[in-house]
């Protein structure tokens, strides 16, 4: 049985209930986690904020530094544990688990080096005054994270909030949490000191909701649906709780007619089934400039149709989905839009290895689809492509622009200054020329507008988000 962490102990939870954890392979019970409540986010919250205060909180910004560092060595050292524990959590295939691992590691990587070199500012200002602006831990951070990524995300969010000298709680989802659990020992054996990190297991409604209507919380991240992000908007704004939201995508890939295709399919099949398209960023719209359309769609196709969708062992293009509800979910919305006759482009294989009761869905690509459809305004979050149609530049950011998310977006062109005004004419946080990066990108600093979410994570920006600013006026005259 697994146990979360808190105060640097493994404990169950005070209700001493837990939760059945499902294999996306099999359907089959893998572990049970346990059922943390109010109860547990207190105890988290207490022993974050006594952290806070004292030990980590006292850390000098090199020491904290330090510790990060070693955070990252200890998880390149179990990296071979860590992956097979995510991949049977999420039923990745192993190579991308063990690339989310490694990811994971890069995160307290970048920001371990980071610690130290984010220093303050002086203000010019009256005779006889000196100004400092200083960066200030916002204290306990509460950190709500989804099950596509669970390893990268706890990465992502942690990393930089700890480098500010914050402490933190997270809530991971109860479907993929396993690899948080092993790894907080690491954290402890880096140096960590107890309190620093706590992860409570539980429900959304349970365990998600008391942390971030907890009046201990000085911020909050979380990634996941727009519908729970508006109730954590709520719930946070009663206690004047700052927000870095990321709230999913419907990401548009352009390609223009004078795209380089040996380019552009590959960089656009991948972008949407890595991790069988249940990535916030992943491409899941190409907008296609109509006098090529033949060519990339005969292209496309010939990629969807050698796709292949099983379990880790088999090699497959991409592995099951990883929870139930969100393969019938998927599962619906391609059955709607066949029974609808929009065209299939191309559709992948099952393995024939795969468990009948596994949550595979096998990847397909419908178009043309008509930009008004669901299928081309809303996230389906699955191994499922729309192909769009569109004949000038200013239709392409037109559609491009036209759903309500604003995340990432991709431009297939050769032309610069084409690339230039659709970059800037695209609503969106990140842009990618010539090229796709879902998911990727420890370095870049990432998030959206609109229902996206708002706030920045990755990247130095990041670090903006986890601390306050105070200014400091002296008068020495
Ligand atoms: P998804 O639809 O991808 O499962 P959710 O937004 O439901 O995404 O879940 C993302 C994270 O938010 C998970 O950790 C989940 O447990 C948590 N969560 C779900 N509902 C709530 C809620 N009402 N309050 C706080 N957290 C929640």
């Amino acid at each position: 049985m697994n146990k979360m962490f808190i105060n640097g102990v493994y404990v169950s939870a005070s209700s001493g209930e837990n939760i059945s954890v499902l294999s996306p392979e099999t359907g089959l019970e893998i572990a049970q986690i346990p059922r943390g409540m109010s109860a547990d986010v207190d105890s988290a919250v207490a022993a974050a904020r006594s952290a806070f205060n004292g030990e980590w909180g006292k850390k000098t910004a090199t020491e904290r530094g330090r510790i990060l560092t070693k955070i990252c060595e200890l998880t390149l050292r179990d990296i071979d544990e860590l992956a097979a524990i995510e991949s049977e959590d999420t039923g990745k295939p192993l190579e991308l688990a063990k690339a989310d691992i490694k990811a994971l590691a890069r995160y307290f990587e970048f920001y371990g080096g980071a610690a130290d070199k984010i220093h303050g500012e002086t203000i010019p200002y009256l005779d006889g005054y000196s100004v400092s602006i200083v960066k200030e831990p916002c204290g306990v951070v509460a950190h709500i994270i989804p099950w596509n990524y669970p390893a990268q995300m706890l990465g992502r969010t942690i990393a930089p909030a700890l480098t500010m000298g914050n402490t933190c709680v997270v809530k991971p989802a109860e479907e993929a949490c396993l690899t948080s659990l092993r790894f907080a020992a690491l954290t402890l054996e880096a140096g960590l000191p107890k309190g620093a990190l706590n992860i409570v297991t539980g429900y959304g409604a349970e365990a998600g909701a008391a942390l971030s209507s907890h009046s201990g919380i000085n911020m909050l991240t979380f990634t996941g649906s727009p519908v729970v992000g508006r109730m954590i908007q709520e719930s946070t704004a009663n206690n004047h709780v700052r927000c870095v939201l990321e709230l999913g995508g419907k990401c548009p890939q352009v390609v223009f007619g004078d795209a380089n295709l040996d380019k552009a399919v590959p960089g656009i099949v991948n972008g949407i089934l890595q991790n069988s398209g249940q990535t916030c960023s992943a491409g899941s719209r190409v907008l296609v400039e109509k006098k090529i359309y033949n060519e990339f769609v005969s292209r496309l196709s010939e990629m969807f149709n050698s796709s292949k969708v099983g379990p880790s062992n088999s090699s497959p293009t991409c592995g099951p989905i990883i929870t139930r509800k969100q393969f019938e979910f998927v599962s619906n919305c391609v059955n709607d839009a066949l029974s609808r006759d929009i065209p299939v482009i191309g559709k992948g294989k099952i393995c024939s290895t795969a468990n009948v009761n596994g949550n595979y869905v096998a990847p397909i690509a419908f178009g043309p689809v008509k930009p008004d459809d669901f299928l081309a305004k809303e996230e389906v979050f699955g191994p499922v492509l729309s192909v769009l149609t569109f004949e000038s530049e200013e239709e392409a950011i037109e559609l491009a622009n036209s759903t309500e998310y604003g995340l990432v977006a991709g431009v297939w062109t050769e032309n610069g200054a084409r690339q230039i005004r659709v970059s800037k004419g695209i609503e969106c946080g990140q842009v990618f020329i010539n090229c796709y990066g879902a998911g990727g990108g420890v370095e870049l600093p990432f998030g959206g507008v609109r229902k996206s979410g708002y706030g920045r994570e990755k990247g130095l920006q990041a670090l903006n988000e986890f601390c306050e600013t105070k200014t400091v006026v002296n008068s020495y005259s």
